[in-house]
């Protein structure tokens, strides 16, 4: 008989796993429940998009465990970190799997639990703020708007054999943003193929680099400029592509100041006065 994940019944109550966004990287934008896991995880598994900032407000005393995935650089493959993430749960631990931005975008989140389902382990999601959504609202970019984009479109503008597998003629419509995810390294590619395809190349653009933080940077053009303007800026990664007439609306509502006092002032919150969690089953 298959047994029940959920029922914690049995004699041997196991750990459980709970896969976190972590959100783009400033702390300020973690969810309740994220902040909440974050206080009681026994152990926390991260990788290299978790911003510092965030980590530092795990507990000291909470085991991390770095998994790696810069590109190129996969300190621990997929099996490993999915083949740990149980072993530790059936260890009986509580287990934080933090993960950059939304655990559901371009952050293979679903293979993960898949392992977990497959196993039988307890889990749960925890969506988080995705580079999109966060970048653009720091860079003062809405991803539509009534004039000019009716509609969004994330892609991942990875390289593979020097060209990008994309579908071009979707991206090149009129009257909608384009967000590239991971693709710094092919932007030239990414910007001559949608002119290829018949968008403007004085369509605006912007590239942002580690978006959200202190170090946010934020480089602005065209189709036709972009590319070598990025190049003289020396951006690196992580970098957020977003293609667009929308960029033009930075000029105006350009809010955030990278820094100590990028945001406005809000009186901080002590974590004593965090809500109880109402969906919490008492035990
Ligand atoms: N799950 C993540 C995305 C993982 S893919 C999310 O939902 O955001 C990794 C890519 O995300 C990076 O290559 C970059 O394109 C983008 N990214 C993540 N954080 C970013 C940030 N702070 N600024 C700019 N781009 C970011």
């Amino acid at each position: 008989m298959a047994t029940n994940p959920y029922d914690v019944s049995g004699p041997a109550a196991r750990g459980e796993v709970f896969l976190v966004g972590a959100g783009p990287g400033d702390p300020e934008l973690l969810t309740l429940r994220a902040y909440r896991l974050m206080q009681s995880a026994d152990v926390a598994l991260y990788d290299h998009l978790v911003s510092k900032d965030v980590l530092d407000l795990l507990p000291p005393s909470t085991r991390r465990i770095y998994v790696g995935k810069e590109r190129e650089k996969h300190t621990m493959p997929q099996e490993a970190i999915n083949g740990l993430l149980v072993r530790l749960a059936n260890e009986g631990l509580r287990v934080l799997r933090l993960k950059g931005g939304d655990p559901f975008i371009f952050g293979r989140g679903g293979e993960e639990i898949d392992t977990l389902a497959a196993e039988g382990v307890r889990f749960e999601v925890v969506p988080g703020i995705t580079a999109a959504l966060g970048v653009a609202s720091y860079a003062g970019i809405p991803l539509t708007h009534r004039d000019c984009a009716q509609a969004c479109l994330f892609v991942t503008g990875h390289l593979k054999d020097g060209s990008m597998d994309l579908d071009w003629p979707a991206l090149a419509r009129p009257r909608q943003t384009v967000v590239v995810y991971m693709g710094l390294l092919g932007l030239p590619v990414l910007c001559a193929g949608l002119v290829a395809h018949g968008l403007s190349a004085d369509t605006p653009a912007a590239v942002v680099q580690q978006g959200t933080t202190r170090d946010q940077r934020v480089v602005t053009g065209t189709l036709r400029t972009l590319a070598s303007q990025v190049a003289d800026a020396m951006l690196m990664p992580p970098t957020l592509i977003i293609i667009g007439d929308v960029v033009r609306l930075r000029e105006r509502l350009n809010w955030y100041r990278p820094g100590e006092a990028g945001r406005l002032r809000v009186d901080p919150l002590s974590v004593d006065q965090l809500p109880v969690d109402p969906g919490a089953v008492a035990s």
